[in-house]
């Protein structure tokens, strides 16, 4: 069967034919591809056309598909076991690598995404602080949580709306919605309602639309803000998160969270999120505390050695190093071809973006330049057919 037989198959069984609505391709005004192998860098179609794969399942495969070590790893892990819903040796040896070497993250808990992972750092700060509102920021992503899938409902900053059907009113008013790139705005906000925020969560490198990298300043004055009026300041390192080094952005910025949430890398390309941070606040964290928090499924071996594996070989390998030089090369090579179209290159790493030459590095979201969705769309397909798969989002 090809792609499109299958997708005819899957849209009877699940909404939009798929399990995330990014995997549709409807932003792409295209169907989607099916993929039935993968392997290092390239991916193959149920058709058995080859590509070379940017999207790497949306981050975690840092090392590739199917990297021979963490392949190993994985596969003696499965025959020993893959799931024991008890205490077991894995996930303390993951626990123990990350709190080795992330300062900030003296205790953690594994879940088995992203978003349970915001959701439960979250659920932390609302209990360590005795407060109920949220600032988060518009243009940044933390997942399916009720109380983040709200946007700037208004002129007025902080309003908010909600940005998908089913959220409660009363959740949705405890978010407060800020513009990235705007410490005015922001004081604002703290001086209004500061003593009311339990936590002010960012993505430290906003890699949801596009790549909308902020000054250094605006991060810091961030956590400056959350210190004086005594807001947890929780950093979404998701994608971050061992990817742009092994401290994520935090360790580039030199910006100490209270709390911080992981995925993608952690897992290795399994189900793995993480929050960690303060041991005090960790500590709230039921069976120690009273805030409940619990999954059948957490810390899974196979996750656990998939995600371990993968990074004590990034580590080795000096990986973000590797990541860096082959962006630069990466970089060096498209440059001159993007630059008399206008185009504009922009990189973090292994992270890329690009767009429209602006006459400003573009830092929040109505900073896009108009035509991006359009031009990409086209990009998108004509790459496709030269067999290169992008990340399938315009
Ligand atoms: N936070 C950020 C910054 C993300 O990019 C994502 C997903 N891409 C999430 C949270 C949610 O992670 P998950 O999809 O694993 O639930």
């Amino acid at each position: 069967m090809n792609s499109s037989q299958l997708f005819d198959r899957a849209k009877k069984v699940a909404p939009g034919g798929v399990h995330s609505p990014i995997r549709s391709f409807s932003s792409l005004g295209r169907d989607p591809i099916f993929f039935k192998k993968a392997l290092g860098a390239f991916l193959w179609s149920v058709e058995g056309k080859k590509y070379v794969d940017y999207c790497q399942s949306w981050g975690p495969l840092v090392l590739g598909h199917r990297d021979l070590d963490v392949e190993a790893r994985v596969h003696e892990m499965i025959s020993t076991a893959w799931s024991f819903g008890a205490c077991e040796p894995y996930s303390l040896d993951l626990a123990e690598w990350i709190t080795s070497r992330i300062p900030w993250v003296e205790k953690l808990r594994f879940v088995s995404s992203g978003t349970e992972a915001v959701m439960s750092a979250l659920r932390v700060a609302r209990a360590a602080t005795g407060r109920q509102k949220i600032l988060k920021f518009e243009g940044c992503y933390h997942g399916h949580v009720d109380s983040l899938l709200v946007q700037t409902g208004s002129g007025l900053a902080g309003v908010s709306a909600s940005s998908s059907a089913g959220i409660p009113d009363d959740v949705k008013n405890t978010t407060l919605v800020a513009p990235l790139d705007d410490e005015e705005t922001l004081e604002a906000i703290f001086k209004r309602e500061g003593n009311q925020i339990a936590a002010v969560i960012i993505e430290p490198l906003p890699a949801n639309y596009g790549l909308l990298i902020q000054r250094k300043e605006f991060l810091k004055k961030i956590a400056i803000l959350a210190k004086q009026y005594g807001t947890l300041l929780i950093l979404d390192e998701v994608i971050s998160g061992f990817r742009v080094a092994l401290g994520g952005m935090s360790e580039i910025l030199e910006i100490k969270p209270d709390l911080v949430t992981y995925g993608k890398v952690i897992g290795g390309g399994f189900p793995v999120g993480c929050y960690g941070g303060r041991k005090d606040l960790m500590d709230q964290v039921a069976p120690n505390g009273p805030v409940y928090q619990a999954g059948t499924l957490s810390a899974n071996p196979v996750g656990m050695v998939a995600g371990l594996s993968t990074l004590q070989k990034m580590e080795a390998q000096n990986g973000w190093q590797v990541l860096e030089d082959r962006g630069q090369f990466f970089e060096n090579l498209l440059k001159p071809i993007f630059e008399p179209h206008n185009i504009q290159f922009i990189r973090v790493g292994s992270l890329f973006w690009f767009h429209f030459k602006t006459a400003t590095p573009v830092r929040r979201v109505s900073q896009i330049p108009e035509g991006q969705k359009e031009f990409f769309k086209k990009f998108f397909e004509k790459t496709l057919r030269q067999g290169i798969y992008l990340a399938p989002h315009a």
